[in-house]
């Protein structure tokens, strides 16, 4: 029986700011006391340090239950890439996750499988977790390419980084039509495709695959994540629009934690 923990990850896109992570913190406080779920939330980059200093400065009790993380990283470590940040910038100022392959990056920044893989190992070789994102398109579920899309995307990780690549990362189904739409996969979809990726892992560590956390996400809220936690291999949430609004963040971390 695995002890996997459920972790539910905000990531705020461009969106937020230090109050954001104020009014989310001081929303938290009593519900991570216990230590039974992991929370983790990645702002714009550019606030880490601002909020981890307000982490560990305002709410002590907290800074050791609630991770922070970055959304993306530059596939390189340093030199003459204007406008990249690495990950052993992103790290000195407080994250220990970071997403890796979300489809908006895939879709609206042009990041092929490859760059992904790339950004992957960037991740690992700062001690960074990768959150790795693995999602289809509405076509491409309908013409039933979905697990060969998924398998593709995973496949091309564990070429760059072997077979050891998921020992230490996380990976977020996000069906792409999920995403912001307000219409999110079913229970039963979700576990089909979330089972279809951890048989994947175990074809190459089986105990990678019992101890890897894979999240769900694409609209999850309030009303719908009891339903979908509850599903044997969905570990948690990546919550786009919903952690924006502390209330209802702090609702999902209550959902995981009786899940
Ligand atoms: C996301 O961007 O990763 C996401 C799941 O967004 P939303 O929850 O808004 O669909």
């Amino acid at each position: 029986m695995s002890s996997r923990q459920y972790l539910i990850a905000a990531n705020w896109k461009l969106n937020g700011n230090t109050e954001l992570a104020n009014e989310i913190f001081a929303e938290l406080q009593n519900t991570l006391v216990d230590n039974s779920i992991e929370v983790l939330v990645c702002p714009p980059a550019l606030y880490l340090g601002g909020i981890q200093a307000k982490l560990q400065n305002d709410y002590q009790p907290l800074s050791d239950k609630l991770k922070l993380g970055a959304q993306t990283l530059s596939a390189y470590q340093q030199g003459a890439y204007t406008g990249e940040l690495s990950g052993a910038m992103l790290k000195e100022f407080g994250a220990s996750y970071v997403i890796v392959g979300h489809s908006e990056r895939r879709a609206l920044f042009s990041e092929s499988n490859q760059v992904v893989a790339e950004k992957f190992a960037a991740c690992l070789s700062q001690g960074l977790m990768p959150i790795l994102c693995v999602g289809e398109t509405l076509e491409e579920r309908e013409t039933e390419q979905t697990f060969a899309v998924i398998e593709q995307m995973l496949t091309s990780i564990v070429e760059r980084n072997g077979v050891e690549a998921f020992a230490n990362a996380v990976i977020a189904y996000e069906p792409v039509w999920a995403i912001g739409t307000g219409k999110s996969a079913t229970s039963e979809q979700a576990q089909q495709v979330h089972k279809f990726i951890r048989q994947f892992v175990a074809k190459l560590s089986a105990v990678t695959a019992d101890n890897i956390k894979i999240l769900y996400g694409g609209s999850v809220n309030p009303s719908n994540a009891a339903e979908i936690f509850a599903q044997p291999d969905v570990d948690g949430g990546l919550i786009g629009g919903a952690s924006l609004k502390s209330a209802q963040f702090k609702e999902l971390c209550e959902i995981a934690k009786s899940a």
